[in-house]
């Protein structure tokens, strides 16, 4: 029988850099498209193997709506056939609003992709300028479109939180402005200022104030329940979607199912080894090896809790018994009593979960059970 894993492949090109962005992505590196493309595809032949059956597939980024069309068929022409999918295998590709054309669309069609997921981030010109986006709002009504247009109606769209200067009649218009799209997915994500991007040189010399941490509380708790008030359910810290709409390769990702990565910078997890291609276009060009990390079975253990607290259902016991051979509590014995005796986490239907309190608090958790 075949083994049902992810795919994800990663396009490291991006139209100009974001001002937030620390991905493994690179600007104005459009001439070496092509012989990315057929670096996938050589990898694509390597990993290839008839005992895989691809259940999801994830094209992320970077921005792959900048790949010509040309390159984008050649390269799902290329997945197609050095894999085998399932019948109804999700298949997303990210896009970014402003870069999408119907060429481009045209291309994912004649394929298998039937998700999209649009980097729409914000209503505000002022907040997308800020960030250094090269899209302004009309861009992702007009990207939706096209997308409904080619009869993809699997739409997901990517919104901002805690942004330098946005307010919280801001993030009420930019969900409104999303909900008016008729999306079925939404992820909301808080800003994270990271080291080396001109998002932290601009906060720390003062120019640009962040939200205190209420402000950017209640932007959450405000995303929470106007998604829920439209129907759509949280299924992770970050991600909502309409029932029966839930990215399961992200999901998949959350319950430690295996997966293979093609691309500079992507990870895989196979065999209970995870690896890591080089982040480094040229590196990944000339063929360098990835990095690979054998886990340990407590660190095995541990990544199921890391990463299944994530979502609101938990870590089912029964699952983590089937990977592990052990149950939560024996995995984490005294640890996780301090954790329960708090109120941070606790058991429903079979499953550890973080509460309402623990999800504010999910890295202090995590530490606990370290
Ligand atoms: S589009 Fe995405 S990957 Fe590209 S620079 Fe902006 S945030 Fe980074």
């Amino acid at each position: 029988m075949k083994k049902e894993i992810g795919l994800y492949v990663h396009i490291p090109f991006c139209a100009r850099k974001c001002a937030y962005c620390d991905f493994a992505s690179f600007a104005g590196r459009e001439g070496d498209m092509a012989p990315y493309v057929e670096r996938l595809i050589r990898e694509a032949k390597q990993k290839s193997s008839p005992d895989l059956l691809i259940s999801t597939a994830y094209i992320g980024g970077g921005t792959p709506s900048l790949l010509p069309p040309g390159l984008m068929d050649a390269l799902l022409c290329a997945l197609e056939s050095c894999f085998c999918f399932k019948e109804n295998a999700e298949f997303t590709c990210e896009c970014n609003p402003g870069t999408v054309t119907a060429a481009f669309l045209e291309a994912l069609c004649r394929h298998r992709v039937n998700r999209l997921s649009f980097g729409a981030q914000a209503f505000e010109d002022r907040l997308l300028s800020l960030l250094g986006r090269v899209h302004r709002w009309p861009e992702v009504e007009k990207s939706v479109a096209l997308a409904r247009a080619f009869g993809i109606r699997n739409v997901s769209l990517d919104l901002m939180l805690g942004l330098p200067t946005q307010t919280l009649p801001d993030v009420h218009e930019t969900l409104h402005a999303a909900l008016a799209l008729a999306p079925y997915h939404l992820s909301c994500y808080g800003l994270i200022v990271e080291e080396g991007t001109e998002m932290k040189r601009r906060v720390d010399s003062g120019a640009w104030a962040l939200p205190d941490e209420d402000t950017e509380r209640e932007m959450y708790e405000c995303c929470r329940e106007t998604l829920s008030q439209h129907g759509f359910e949280q299924y992770e810290i970050s991600n909502f979607a309409l029932p029966g709409f839930a990215c399961r390769h992200n999901v998949d990702c959350w319950e430690r199912k295996e997966y293979v990565g093609l691309g500079s910078a992507a990870c895989g997890f196979l065999e209970g080894v995870r690896y890591q291609n080089p982040p480094g276009l040229d590196d990944y060009l000339a063929g360098k090896p990835a990095s690979q990390t054998v886990l340990t079975p407590e660190d095995a253990r541990f990544e199921s809790v890391m990463l299944g607290l994530r979502m609101m259902k938990g870590v089912s016991d029964a699952a983590f018994r089937q990977m592990h051979g052990l149950s939560i509590e024996d995995a984490f014995g005294e640890k996780l009593k301090k954790p329960l005796r708090q109120g941070l986490v606790e058991w429903r239907d079979g499953s550890l979960r973080l509460t309402r309190r623990g999800m504010d608090v999910q890295n202090a958790v995590l530490v606990e059970l370290l």
